[in-house]
């Protein structure tokens, strides 16, 4: 099949959503970023009477979307100017629009319900042929389409890009039993040469190769700082600039990815390996729940294991 990628819908516009559309804004391709987000109302708006759909408001949602992608540090777009490739929207607005593009990513919260219904609905107004993608930190592949039709199964692939997606290379294919292995190579070349990143063809196991090893290291981590009283700023000068990783100190990572994506990718292994001793591995520690609990879930919410300044 002789394909091209020139247009893209972005479902899910939170931390990953976001920076997946500007990446995809650089390298020249336009991009819907959906997202059910409804916002709230100005004191102004709320005065004059308007509603959350009014196309005012509704743009000026949009709008804001845009203003972000531009403020975020690092920033996401190699030019500012390219965000005019990026059409921020309500999904249910724009929804017909996904059965006009030639990729559709599934970047929404990481929950299997939620994403197994999004992939259903997609499966109603997708155009045959089409590919569609989930950005998962973990979730089965093979389990998230278990509810689509052969066709979309076929096309239908995980592309897990890392965080923040303009600046780490990594990028973890994972084929579905059914995916089409020409669907695979395609995707593969395409993200390597224009995207840019060097992709590793992961099997689809609970959370792939990057986040099993990952998720194992932060709470291994996690439970030798209880059992030795280490501190966050100790853990974080050891595994920061200090060990030649400027960028990757443990619970500044931690911050940027989100403790309440941190917590599902967690459990996500958790629920699914068979054995008993790797599952008790996996068992979220009590003092990341009450973090989340607290509304304390990193860089997005101003505080995590930092408050931003
Ligand atoms: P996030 O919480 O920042 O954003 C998720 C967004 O999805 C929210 O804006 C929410 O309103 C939206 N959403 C929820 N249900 C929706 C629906 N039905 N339709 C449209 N939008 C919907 O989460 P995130 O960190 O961007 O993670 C998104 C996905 O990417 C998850 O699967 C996560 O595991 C994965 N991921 C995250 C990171 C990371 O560092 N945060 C890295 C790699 C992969």
């Amino acid at each position: 099949m002789n394909r091209s990628i020139r247009s893209a819908a972005v479902i899910g516009s939170g931390v990953m959503g976001s920076g997946i559309a500007a990446h995809l804004a650089n390298a020249g391709i336009s991009c819907w970023l959906l997202d059910i987000v409804p916002g709230a109302l100005t004191p102004e708006e709320e005065k004059a009477g308007l509603t959350l759909e009014h196309p005012k408001v509704r743009s000026r949602l949009a709008l804001q979307a845009i203003a972000r992608l531009k403020k975020t540090n690092p920033a996401p777009l190699y030019r500012e100017a390219f965000a005019d490739r990026i059409r921020p929207g309500n999904v249910e607005d724009h929804w017909t629009e996904l059965a006009h593009v030639d990729w559709i990513i599934e970047v929404v919260v990481e929950h299997a319900d939620v994403k197994r219904a999004l992939l259903q609905r997609i499966e109603t107004v997708w155009k045959p042929g089409t590919i569609v993608s989930s950005n998962t930190s973990g979730i089965s592949i093979e389990a998230m389409s278990a509810g689509c039709g052969p066709e979309l199964r076929k096309h239908f692939l995980g592309t897990h890009f890392f965080n923040p997606p303009r600046y780490m290379k990594l990028l973890e294919v994972i084929p579905g039993r059914d995916t089409d292995p020409e669907v695979v190579r395609f995707m593969t070349r395409f993200c390597e040469r224009t995207l840019g990143k060097g992709v590793v063809t992961a099997k689809d196991t609970p959370n792939f190769i990057a986040n099993r090893i990952g998720t194992y290291g932060l709470l291994v981590t996690l439970r030798e700082m209880a059992a030795n009283g280490y501190t966050v700023e100790e853990v974080d000068a050891v595994t920061g600039p200090a060990m030649g990783r400027p960028k990757s100190a443990t619970f500044r990572t931690l911050d940027l990815v989100g403790l309440d994506t941190f917590v599902h990718v967690a459990q996500n292994v958790h629920d699914h390996v068979a054995d008993e001793s790797e599952r008790r591995v996996f068992e979220v520690p009590s003092v990341l729940r009450e973090l989340v609990a607290r509304g304390w879930i990193g860089e997005k919410r101003g505080q995590g294991f930092y408050k931003k300044v």
